[in-house]
């Protein structure tokens, strides 16, 4: 089995990815361990446990929260939903625009997926800039639900995305 300094240690960095001057962290190494992806979500779901608010709903963002969003919802047994890039949703979607590094693009939810007043985890693999969990976080204030915690495995802390967010953010890696 793996503790969760093992798991944090899983994560490779690749300078120069994927152009010149990004270090790319890559959390990839950790699902090719069982033992450390179950690591990694029983701390999530702890984490979300912890909270004074029940979550109700996970949210995953497009496409590397899709990798442990699920597994998260499957341990507390709420809904996962989707955010994925415009026009990959099928159904009545709603949409809002975020700010990339190279300029605006729009994100896509379901728009029966999240309830009036249900409490969403929103995660994601990496917050950088926080444009696109701003995104997210729009999404869900349109359907009415309320964003409890955005989870990440890996925080850019000098960047500052938390200061684009209304909700809390955790990070299980601050670099
Ligand atoms: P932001 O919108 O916060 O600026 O960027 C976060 C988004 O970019 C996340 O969806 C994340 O997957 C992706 N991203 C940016 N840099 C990295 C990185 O170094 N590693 C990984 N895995 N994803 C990154």
């Amino acid at each position: 089995s793996f503790t969760i300094e093992q798991v944090k240690a899983l994560v490779a960095e690749y300078p120069d990815f994927p152009e010149k001057g990004i270090l790319f962290r890559d959390i990839f190494p950790i699902f090719h361990h069982p033992a450390a992806v179950e690591c990694l979500v029983e701390h999530f779901v702890e984490r979300i446990r912890s909270l004074d608010k029940r979550a109700d709903v996970i949210v995953g963002l497009d496409a590397r929260g899709f990798l442990f969003g699920p597994l998260i919802a499957l341990k507390l047994n709420v809904p996962f939903v989707p955010v994925r890039k415009q026009g990959k949703l099928p159904g009545n979607v709603v949409s809002a625009t975020y700010v990339k590094e190279y300029g605006p693009d729009v994100f896509d939810m379901q728009a029966d997926s999240i309830k009036k007043g249900q409490n969403v985890v929103i995660v994601d693999d990496l917050l950088a800039t926080g444009g696109s969990c701003k995104g997210a976080e729009d999404l869900v204030a349109k359907l009415q639900g309320n964003v409890i915690l955005n989870a990440f495995v890996i925080k850019l802390v000098g960047l500052e995305g938390d200061k684009k967010l209304r909700a809390p953010t955790y990070a299980l890696i601050e670099c």
